[in-house]
């Protein structure tokens, strides 16, 4: 066991923990942010990236997994939100010894933090990981994985979908719906899949050309220019590559009743969520609708180990997790995305306030019994 390790505390307002891990012998420079438990151990990937300073650093991983704990909190993974970042470019930085480091790192909070792919992070890297520390999922099914997440994840968006069009028109059928997929990577394509499967009109955008003439051969999708993908007139505008896209100069090009994708953190600032409301836009807020992978993630932790169909049922209830937050935002003339961070702020505060109760309540917890 190598001593060179170097753990330290940063101390974060609202967060449970948040751990610098350095070790010089093989360059790693990792934050672990533990932003809360009260549901379950805190589940996020691991990002690498070539941040420039430690600052910038920390204020990504506290902002994914903040979101990692809201996540979890709407989906009912019984996870709570954490999320571990390595500086560094990975062209550079990457090195058996450098993932073996992190594994002791992820290690040290003794499963209070499980980690995962993320950018930059593969399922080969994980195995490393694996090799210094049990706290890893997503690893491949042959090894008692869930596997690869993102099929998961597209069938919650198509659902999701499915349940927007019902919201805005009264069916959710998808014959003859236009959808608009930006990005078709690993979410994006297998989600064009089953909408052309259900009879929709899918139109696709993506920096690799290659894979729009593949999609174009395959299953009859349109390619469409990366300009043209967000304001063609469509039925549904599907967000699946970055986030960030929707603000002040987007939005008002948008030709679409409705947006609902997979990628995260998908509106610039939380304010945003109010411009796409004002103009009468349905939003399907990112991480509810995206949910799917950490749902089938989640499963892994179940007793008896990871099972589809399983995972398959709790993957659909998001339409109905959706249309809740849609009631919710109607009735309290809310936005969308604001009627998500309630309900999960909710659902963690309740949590937090019945494991107090149980633990005052326990015997020889709390404060003595009367007569006791
Ligand atoms: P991916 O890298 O496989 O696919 C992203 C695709 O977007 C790529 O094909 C890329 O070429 C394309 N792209 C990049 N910039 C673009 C642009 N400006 N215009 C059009 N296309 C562009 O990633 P993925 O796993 O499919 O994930 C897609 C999004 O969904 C990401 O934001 C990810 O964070 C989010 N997400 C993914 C999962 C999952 O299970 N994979 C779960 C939750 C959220």
């Amino acid at each position: 066991m190598t001593k060179t390790l170097q753990i330290t505390d940063i101390p974060v307002a609202g967060y449970e923990r948040v751990v610098r891990g350095v070790d010089s012998s093989c360059g790693l420079h990792a934050i672990i942010a533990v932003h809360d438990t009260t549901l379950g151990p805190a589940l996020g990937g691991l990002r690498m990236w070539p941040y420039a300073n430690e600052e910038e650093a920390l204020f990504d991983v506290k902002r994914l997994s903040r979101g990692m704990t809201f996540k979890s909190a709407v989906a009912h993974t019984g996870l709570g939100g954490g999320k571990a970042v390595i500086l560094g470019d990975p062209k550079k930085v990457k090195s058996e010894a450098l993932y073996l480091a992190m594994g002791r790192f992820v290690d040290s909070l003794g499963g209070k933090y499980i980690t995962a792919e993320d950018v930059n992070t593969s399922v080969q890297d994980l195995e490393i990981i694996r090799r210094a520390t049990k706290y890893v999922t997503g690893l491949e099914r042959k090894d008692g994985g869930s596997g690869n997440p993102s099929p998961y994840t597209a069938y919650g968006v198509f659902l999701g979908i499915r349940a927007a069009l019902g919201w805005k028109f009264g069916s959710d059928s998808c014959k003859g719906k236009v959808v608009a997929i930006q990005g078709v990577g690993a979410v994006g394509s297998a989600l064009a899949k089953r909408l052309v499967d259900a009879g929709a009109k899918v139109h696709g955008a993506d920096k690799n050309q290659d894979r729009l003439k593949q999609l174009e051969k395959e299953i009859g999708l349109v390619p469409t220019s990366e300009s043209d993908i967000m304001t063609m007139k469509c039925d549904v505008f599907a967000p699946c590559a970055l986030g960030a896209v929707l603000n002040d100069q987007t939005i008002p090009k948008l030709n679409t009743p409705i947006v609902a994708g997979a990628a995260n953190n998908l509106l610039l600032e939380p304010r945003h969520g109010k411009v796409l409301a004002d103009r009468d836009v349905l939003y399907a807020p990112d991480y509810v609708i995206n949910a799917g992978g950490i749902i089938n993630v989640s499963v892994e932790f179940h007793p008896g180990g990871y099972d589809e169909k399983v995972s398959l049922t709790k993957i659909e209830r998001i339409p109905q997790a959706l249309k809740e937050l849609w009631t919710i935002a109607k009735e309290e003339r809310i936005p969308p995305s604001d009627a998500a961070d309630r309900l999960a702020e909710r659902i963690v505060a309740d949590a937090r306030g019945k494991k107090k109760a149980d633990a005052a309540g326990a015997p020889g917890k709390g404060k003595p019994r009367s007569g006791g």
